[in-house]
């Protein structure tokens, strides 16, 4: 491909994505394809010499389309939001183009300064700590690639910060103890694994009716773990849980923690930029508790996967735990002190020029439009409820602050799946279930970037007419 040929191909593509995004209302919201369908219809080796570029083009509708799941329709009330918008998708462009791997400082000082300033912003825009800042005595924050990698980073600061950096040279980990309600994201159970940690040292705490976590129920565990000879280290508490967006009282988890010296790691992945709105700061509560903390634009915010917001109050046992200099990588600058090196704040060495969607999105309004999507969808759900009380057959089964509504048949698991899947048939819309305390729910999650409130009332009318 030449230069030209690229501009040629690269307006078309982008107005392919225009056009896409402009009309994906259009198409079923759930895939239809089975598994195998998509290779099937692709030749079986690779192609012995080059294709036309509108030949490649044209597969995307002819291959691709069928088998996508159109996260970004407006009826798309699955799992949780993903939503994209113009800037962001341009923000990653730009960092295609500029094709930098930004694992130290010097290997390109814009891709590490740029997104040092955008994680100051965020904490500002969210109404975070000042302790996260960077400009703070010990605190930070750095883009990673998702919550879970978050989630596991957090994991091995701590772990770090319990064996003294003995982990570093064989220490003994195999007296930590960490802890979570049920209701927290698998992401939680398979970093413990991945540290070393193990299922078996993962307490699941009791939650409470509204499934959230009992606070006096994790002070009894943590004593009777510490009487039996164990060492609890770190305790994950949840803003927003992916099930049903229950919220673990903070203020009370973290006096606990503090008093226990476990580190408090906040997992508010869905949620968390719920607080770009001021009226939604509550998600915030006792945050000034936490030793770290993660969010994703990547869900609410209109950036694109992936990015996700990590946040420590002291980099000291992050850097201590993933700081590993070989020769081929010193550096002046990073040896002065004087430069981040990201590559010491997350699990790979490489890294993209992620800040640049960022940036791309704060700059061009895209506060703004979060804060009025924001706002529409959490009135939208609160709207929702309201019809579904005035519907006998159904019943709401946890409480909805925010974007997401469980709801299920009276008449059972049965009928409640049965509904889902009768509606998701249709191809109007597209809902996951769930289940809460051994029942079945389906969740209905108000996320797009183009919902507006006749999706939402087509969805619920397309509820009410497969329900039994
Ligand atoms: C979605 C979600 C995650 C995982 O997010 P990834 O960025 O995909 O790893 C973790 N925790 C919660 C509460 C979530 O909602």
């Amino acid at each position: 491909m030449t230069p030209e040929d690229f501009r040629r191909h690269g307006h078309a593509l982008i107005d392919w994505i225009a056009e896409y995004l402009e009309g994906v209302e259009q198409h079923p919201v759930g895939s239809r394809v089975q598994p195998g369908d998509i290779r099937a219809s692709l030749p079986e080796h690779p192609p012995a010499s080059a294709e036309p570029w509108e030949d490649i083009l044209a597969d995307l509708d002819r291959v691709v389309m069928p088998g996508i799941t159109h996260w970004q329709h407006p009826s798309f009330f699955a799992y949780f939001p993903g939503n994209t918008s113009y800037p962001a998708i341009l923000g990653d462009l730009a960092a295609s183009g500029l094709g930098v791997q930004g694992m130290s400082w010097v290997t390109s000082p814009a891709c590490t300064e740029v997104e040092t300033l955008m994680m100051d912003w965020m904490q500002e825009l969210l109404g975070l700590p000042a302790a996260f800042r960077s400009t703070s005595a010990s605190g930070g924050g750095v883009i990673q690639g998702s919550a879970s990698e978050a989630t596991l980073t957090s994991i091995l600061a701590a772990r770090w910060k319990a064996t003294g950096g003995a982990v570093n040279h064989d220490g003994d980990t195999s007296r930590l103890v960490a802890y979570s309600t049920s209701q927290s994201h698998s992401s939680i159970e398979k970093g413990l694994r991945i540290a070393g940690i193990g299922t078996e040292h993962w307490r699941i705490v009791p939650h409470d009716a509204d499934f959230a976590m009992r606070p006096d129920e994790l002070a009894r565990m943590v004593a009777e773990d510490r009487a039996g000879g164990l060492v609890p280290f770190w305790v994950c508490a949840n803003r927003g849980t992916t099930s049903s967006l229950a919220f673990d009282p903070l203020p009370e988890i973290g006096a606990i923690a503090r008093r226990e010296g476990l580190w408090l790691h906040v997992d508010a992945a869905m949620s968390g930029i719920a607080a770009l709105a001021p009226e939604h700061r509550w998600v915030n509560d006792g945050m000034e508790l936490a030793d770290s903390y993660c969010t994703n634009p990547h869900k609410w915010m209109g950036v694109n996967f992936d990015c996700d917001l990590f946040y420590v109050a002291d980099r000291v046992a992050l850097l201590g735990a993933l700081s590993i200099l070989p020769e081929y990588l010193r550096s002046a600058a990073a040896e002065s002190g004087a430069a981040i090196d990201y590559r010491d704040w997350q699990i790979p060495l490489g890294r993209r020029f992620r800040a640049l969607k960022l940036w791309f999105t704060i700059r061009s309004g895209g506060v703004a439009e979060a804060q009025a999507m924001i706002r529409r969808h959490c009135q939208l759900t609160q709207q929702l409820a309201e019809w579904v009380a005035l519907d006998d057959r159904f019943e709401i089964v946890a409480p909805h602050p925010l974007n997401l509504l469980c709801v299920r048949l009276k008449a059972g698991d049965t009928a409640t799946d049965a509904m889902i899947a009768a509606a998701n048939d249709t191809g109007l819309a597209l809902f996951t279930r769930t289940v809460l305390d051994g029942q079945v729910a389906c969740r209905i999650s108000v996320g797009g970037r183009t919902t507006e409130a006749r999706h939402v009332a087509a969805g619920w009318e397309l509820l009410q007419s497969v329900a039994t």
